[in-house]
């Protein structure tokens, strides 16, 4: 064996010792360097990333702008006092941005260190304001896994092993706007993403976020829309609530805000972000939350994806993307669905998806099936993926699905 292979083996070989494994079979590549929409492995193997991360690298991996806004930062100061104390300029700047550029009057943003963290905070935000208990979440849903945002994640089978949870949870349907009456007056929040990402890629019709808006707004309740993976153009708006032109009480986000660095956070309006302050007071605290360094990686990534106007890139090509999956349907890929550059391929059954994962993988093209529904395969490109990446990437995921078809 020679000297470079037997150092990846080894790094392989360390990662499963060492590493707490949470999948039986990850994917495992060993990561040399990253660029744009592209991956390469020690070995010099390039792969076109279909996934950014699960929905992170928006504005491209090491996108040029985020690595020397961070570099200029990590010469300034790194971590020099808990959340809320200390004037930051980078987190000063990056709330004033978020206010100018989430839909309606949000204007206050509390920063956090990841999604499930912001979904943490909005939840308790939610009871202090309303002083209620209850919340409403939805079927399919996933909010993350902390103990919180697990006990509204709509899914029993990665719920139950960790029961007991934060009770007075109520799941509904998702997309079934005859079921929003059930929600009441003793519903602190209803927390529903605009589109389910983890559920399988899952839009909703028109008219469902209105009707739950309409509800919230006639029990008392907090509508918190979580747009971690929907957020930042991904689906071919700023933000996905935007296509339904429906505003929530507070809007959480995380994965593409950091631009590759780890952020997440929720903002609302000033009268419900002010409950966090008194009664007491540091009601909700963080030590690393809204990271100098990440704040300045999250305005950077801002000011690209404005600039290049992203989500309008990901509306074009999420319609040419479509419109070309569709064509590959049949007995092996049923369906396919999406709003931008958030894309879900319905495979006939959960081997069907496996094997089109392996075979896109030997492609080059990374890609994987959602946490909730094995038979849906998730789309999620860098929102600057070029032409020529665009084309080599739906042939490839031609091609393996033609190898998928002809196994069957
Ligand atoms: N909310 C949604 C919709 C997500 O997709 C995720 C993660 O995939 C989270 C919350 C949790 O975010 P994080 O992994 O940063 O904690």
């Amino acid at each position: 064996m020679n000297p470079r292979s037997s150092m990846v083996n080894r790094a392989e070989q360390d990662f499963r010792r060492f590493l707490c494994q949470t999948s039986a079979a990850p994917l495992a590549i060993v990561v040399e360097r990253a660029s744009g929409a592209r991956v390469w492995d020690v070995n010099g193997r390039e792969y076109l990333d279909l996934l950014s991360g699960i929905g992170v690298a928006n504005v491209g991996h090491c996108n040029p702008e985020v690595i020397a806004a961070v570099q200029a930062q990590a010469d300034r100061y790194l971590h020099v006092m808990v959340y809320g104390e200390f004037v930051l300029s980078p987190q000063v700047e990056l709330a004033r941005r978020l206010a100018e550029v989430t839909p309606g009057d949000l204007s206050v943003t509390y920063f956090t260190n990841s999604g499930t963290e912001a979904v943490e905070g909005a939840l308790k935000t939610a009871r202090k304001v309303t002083g209620r208990r209850q919340f409403v979440a939805f079927t399919g849903g996933f909010h993350g896994d902390t103990f919180g945002a697990l006990s509204v994640g709509g899914n029993p089978v990665y719920r139950d092993p960790f029961e007991p949870l934060v009770p007075d949870v109520c799941f509904l349907p998702f997309d079934d706007a005859q079921v929003v009456d059930r929600v009441d007056s003793s519903a602190a929040a209803v927390i529903v993403e605009p589109i389910q990402g983890e559920g399988g890629v899952r839009i909703p019709s028109d008219g469902f976020l209105q009707a739950l808006r309409t509800r919230c707004d006639q029990v008392g309740a907090l509508l918190i829309f979580d747009e971690v993976i929907t957020g930042f153009g991904r689906s071919g708006a700023r933000f996905a609530c935007e296509h339904w032109s429906v505003c929530p009480d507070i809007l959480v986000l995380a994965k593409a805000l950091g631009g590759g660095m780890p952020l997440g956070a929720f903002v609302g309006r000033p009268e419900v972000m002010a409950a966090l302050s008194h009664d007491p007071p540091l009601a909700h605290v963080t030590t690393f939350g809204g990271h100098p360094l990440s704040c300045v990686a999250g305005l950077a990534a801002l000011a690209y994806a404005e600039r290049e106007r992203l989500h309008d890139r990901a509306a074009v090509l999420g319609e040419h993307w479509l419109a070309r999956l569709r064509q590959l349907t049949g007995e092996v890929l049923r369906t396919v669905r999406g709003k931008g550059l958030l894309l879900g391929l319905e495979f006939v059954d959960a081997a069907a998806t496996q094997a089109f994962c392996r075979s896109a993988l030997e492609r080059g093209l990374i890609v994987n099936w959602t946490l909730h529904r094995d038979t849906v395969v998730r789309l999620a490109p860098p929102l600057v993926i070029s032409d020529s990446d665009s084309t080599r990437a739906l042939e490839q995921i031609a091609a393996a699905l033609d190898v998928v078809e002809k196994a069957r």
